[in-house]
């Protein structure tokens, strides 16, 4: 069996923070040991990592991702390969994409197509959630198959009429069949029917730039779609995870549902943590790259956002890493913001925005593991093979210089998207290697890894409840 130790490091969890040598034998954690004790120095190894003067993580896990997901006419332009490879860059070596239910079809037949874009193709780990786009007898008894073979998260649409859309009968009866098969259902939260009226009256006066995607995607229209998704899984008695959380309201909305004891959780992303309406209203067309659902918010929401965070309001970072070019895909919505695509990049600066907020004091070292690695892993029931970093997980581990200077940029980055919603932005904390069950796939800021290396992975029920 190869054996691999990673000395020097400062190991980071989100329980502790220990000094201490990491054993790897056969791509699982064997063992941790304080430096310089004979446990430690005794370990033979095939491969010895110096970590001196770094953080030794566990791998990220991305639980929100889109990889070549169609949307209006075009897909989004990362493949499994392409995704995976950037978010082994950016220190993550889990992802569970969303494979999508076609209307009128099975949910065997597109977790079949997802399977086929994946298969064969990823540089680090993934799993698969289920989007439920019509919910119907059939594919309600689909549910408890899919359950029980790995594919245990289920998500629907509030948004997006004739698309994606469920109306709120559709959305109760998945929600009682997860409560009876331990399916978890992830809701997007935003009153469509709604947002669809305001789209038009502001296209028929004129109103056609990107700034008008936020403003018709209202607060409130969040905040009521996330009250009664809440209302729902409560009838239901279904625990409920609500999707890139925006708005302040939508926070307050989770927060109350908690606060009476209903499994009620939150994910927001680094792009309302990070960026406002003051980028989508960037001169000329520029605002469509931040043009993603639901929208960015004014300034304000980010300080609720990272207190919901520090709160265990809302308890995981994802990146709902869905780009589109800005060259021939954004610009599909030059003249009518509702044709711009949504989704934004993301996947390969999660780790390193989160630790910007942990230089900028907005979380903790161990929060920021927790928000990123180890509460995504239980709340997909993939902990702790993924997740953490104590004897038996898997050896998905992250060298990270906390001290490293980087500035994020398209130039530099590995995502297969011509622009960066980041562009210029200088962080702190920069990863160097990455292992991926015990296989370097990034070895001193150089990609050593292979299309084919990740492995499905069929996940447990959430553990988070
Ligand atoms: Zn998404």
């Amino acid at each position: 069996m190869s054996r691999t130790v990673i000395h020097g490091g400062l190991v980071v969890t989100a329980s502790d923070e220990i000094h201490a040598d990491v054993l790897i034998e056969g791509g699982r954690i064997a063992a941790l040991a304080a430096h310089g004790t004979d446990a430690a120095t005794s370990w033979s190894a095939d491969r010895r990592i110096d970590a001196t003067g770094m953080y030794v993580l566990p791998g990220g896990v991305d639980a929100h991702t889109h990889m070549k997901m169609p949307f209006g006419g075009t897909y989004a332009a990362d493949t499994f390969e392409t995704g995976t490879r950037a978010a082994a860059w950016g220190g993550t070596t889990t992802i569970v994409d969303f494979a999508i239910q076609t209307m009128g079809r099975s949910l065997r037949e597109g977790l079949d197509t997802w399977h086929a874009k994946a298969d064969g193709r990823c540089a680090v780990d993934y799993g698969f959630h289920m989007i439920l786009s019509d919910v119907n007898e059939s594919s309600l008894k689909e549910m408890d198959r899919l359950v029980a073979e790995g594919v245990t998260s289920f998500k629907l649409f509030m948004a997006y009429p004739g698309v994606f859309y469920s109306d709120d009968g559709r959305i109760l009866r998945a929600m009682q069949r997860a409560s009876g098969n331990g399916g978890l259902v992830m809701m997007h939260a935003e009153n469509g029917i709604a947002i669809d009226v305001l789209v038009e009256q502001a296209l028929a006066e004129g109103r056609t730039d990107p700034r008008y995607h936020g403003d018709v995607r209202k607060v409130a229209l969040e905040a009521e779609a996330t009250h009664r998704a809440v209302q729902l899984a409560r009838v239901a008695g279904a625990p409920l995870y609500v999707v890139h959380v925006s708005a302040d309201e939508a926070v307050d909305e989770i927060a109350a549902a908690r606060h009476k004891g209903l499994p009620v959780f939150g994910e927001t992303c680094p792009q309302y943590l990070f960026l406002s309406t003051d980028n989508l209203a960037e001169p000329g067309f520029e605002g469509a790259k931040y043009v993603c659902s639901t929208p960015l918010r004014p300034r304000e929401h980010q300080e609720v956002l990272w207190r919901g965070l520090r709160n265990n309001e809302l308890q995981v970072v994802s990146t709902d890493h869905c780009p589109f070019c800005f060259s021939g895909q954004k610009e599909m919505g030059r003249g009518d913001f509702s044709k711009i695509p949504n989704g934004m990049p993301g996947v390969e600066h999660r780790m390193d925005l989160l630790h910007q907020a942990v230089v900028d004091g907005h979380l903790s070292r161990r929060r920021w593991v927790e928000i990123a690695c180890a509460s995504p892993a239980r709340m997909f029931g993939l902990y702790p093979k993924k997740g953490t970093i104590a004897p038996g997980a898997d050896a998905d581990v992250v060298i990270y210089d906390p001290g490293a200077e980087q500035t994020i940029s398209a130039e530099t980055h590995h995502m297969a998207v011509d622009y960066s919603a980041y562009e210029g932005r200088r962080v702190t904390g920069q990863v160097r290697t990455v292992l991926s069950r015990g296989v370097p796939v990034i070895e001193d800021r150089a990609y050593v890894g292979h299309a084919g290396h990740g492995t499905y992975l069929p996940r447990g029920t959430c553990q988070y409840l």
